[in-house]
C-alpha cells in the first residue's frame, strides 16, 4: 500500500464507520498552469472530494447534528428543505446514515438528473410549478412550509438563515486551511451563495491572523454582493436577489464580479490544464483568485475554495454547443472541446 497517502488528517484510520466521517478534510492544490507568470502561490481547495460530492456537505451534517442536540430532530423526525442541489445531496446522505425521512421540495424547471441523484439516496422529492410567484400556495416555498408544518415531527435545516451553515465553516473550513498552509495563507477567496462559507471561513481567518488575511468574495454579475439588482447570470449555486441572513457583510475586503463567459471560460480550462474538474462557481472563483495575484507579491498564499465536481455540468459548461448558444465560446475552432484526431 506504499503507493497510497493518507487522506490528509485521518491518520492510520483505515475503515470508517459511516460516509459521515469522511466529510471535510478536503486536500489544498496548487495550480500550476493557469497561474503561469504570477508570482504567487495559488491554491485550491478541493470541496469535490467530500462523500456527496460538495462543500454543502460540511454543513448538512452540522446543521443535522445541532439540530438533534437541540431536540429540534428527534429519532423518527423528517427534514424537509426546498433545495435541488449540493446541499440535497448532503442531507439526504447524512439522513440516510443516521436514519431519517428526508424529503425535498425543487421547482419544476430542475434538471430531472439532479432529483434523480437525490432519490437514489433514499430521499423523496415533490416537484412544484416555476411559473407561480413565491407567496402562491403552490410554489414550492409555499409547499416546503406546509410540509414543514404538516409533518409530526418534522424539521426545515434552512440553509440562508441556520447559523450552523457559516459556523460549520468557522469551525472546519477555516482550521483546514490555516493549519493546511502552517499559517501561511495571505489572501481567501470564494464564491458566495448563502454567504456560509465566506462568512465562516472567512471570520475565522482574520481572527487567527489578526486580521492579516484577506477576505474576496466572487460574484456573479447581476447578483447583489457585487451591486447588481438581481439580473440573471447562468454560474449556478452562487449570487442572490436577497440578502441572506447566512452572509456576514463585514468579512469581505473586496468583491469582485465575474462574467458567465470568463467563469465558463476558466472552469473548462480548470478541467482541460489542471486536471480539475469542476463546476462553474469554481472557475468563477479562480478568475477572481487570479485578479487578486495580479497585485500580489512572491509571498503571497492565495487560497481560492472550489465548491464542487463537474459532472453536474457536462450538458452545460462542457458542452460546446450549449457554451456557443450563449456566445461563450469566442471562436467555436479555438475553444471547443472537440479535437479533430485526423
Ligand atoms: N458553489 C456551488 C456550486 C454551491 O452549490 C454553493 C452553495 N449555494 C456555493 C458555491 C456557495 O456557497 P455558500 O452558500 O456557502 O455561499
Amino acid at each position: 500500500m506504499d503507493n497510497f497517502s493518507d487522506k490528509g488528517g485521518k491518520g492510520a484510520v483505515r475503515i470508517h464507520d459511516s460516509l459521515i466521517e469522511l466529510m471535510g478534510d478536503t486536500p489544498l492544490v496548487r495550480l500550476r498552469k493557469v497561474t503561469t507568470g504570477v508570482p504567487a502561490q495559488v491554491l485550491a481547495k478541493v470541496e469535490y472530494f467530500n462523500p456527496g460530492g460538495s462543500v454543502k456537505d460540511r454543513i448538512a451534517v452540522r446543521m443535522i447534528e445541532a439540530a438533534e442536540k437541540s431536540g429540534e430532530l428527534r429519532p423518527g423526525g423528517t427534514i424537509v428543505e426546498p433545495t435541488s442541489g449540493n446541499t440535497g445531496v448532503g442531507l439526504a446522505i447524512v439522513a440516510q446514515q443516521k436514519g431519517y425521512r428526508c424529503l425535498f421540495v425543487v421547482p419544476d424547471k430542475v434538471a430531472q438528473d439532479k432529483i434523480s441523484v437525490l432519490r437514489a439516496y433514499g430521499a423523496e422529492v415533490v416537484v412544484c410549478p416555476t411559473a407561480v410567484p413565491p407567496d402562491h400556495p403552490d410554489s414550492y416555498y409555499s409547499v416546503s412550509d406546509r410540509l414543514a408544518r404538516e409533518i409530526p415531527g418534522a424539521w426545515k435545516p434552512d440553509q440562508y438563515s441556520n447559523p450552523e451553515n457559516p459556523r460549520s465553516h468557522y469551525e472546519t473550513t477555516g482550521p483546514e486551511i490555516w493549519e493546511q498552509t502552517e499559517g501561511r495563507v495571505t489572501h481567501f477567496v470564494a464564491g458566495i451563495g448563502t454567504g456560509g462559507t465566506i462568512s465562516g471561513t472567512g471570520r475565522y481567518l482574520k481572527e487567527v491572523s489578526g486580521g492579516r488575511v484577506k477576505i474576496i468574495g466572487a460574484d456573479p454579475e447581476g447578483s447583489v454582493y457585487s451591486g447588481g439588482s438581481g439580473r440573471p447570470y447562468l454560474v449556478e449555486g452562487v449570487g442572490e436577489d436577497i440578502w441572506p441572513a447566512t452572509y456576514d457583510k463585514t468579512i469581505c475586503d473586496e468583491i469582485i464580479a465575474v462574467s458567465d463567459k470568463d467563469s465558463f471560460g476558466m472552469t473548462r480550462r480548470l478541467a482541460r490544464e489542471e486536471a480539475l474538474l469542476v463546476g462553474g462557481s469554481g472557475g468563477m472563483a479562480v478568475v477572481a483568485a487570479l485578479k487578486v495575484a495580479e497585485t500580489a507579491g512572491p509571498d503571497d498564499m492565495i487560497v481560492v475554495l472550489l465548491p464542487d465536481g463537474g459532472r453536474g455540468y457536462l450538458s452545460k459548461i462542457f458542452n460546446d454547443e450549449w457554451m456557443a448558444d450563449y456566445g461563450f465560446l469566442t471562436t467555436a475552432g479555438e475553444e471547443s472541446l472537440v479535437r479533430d484526431v485526423l
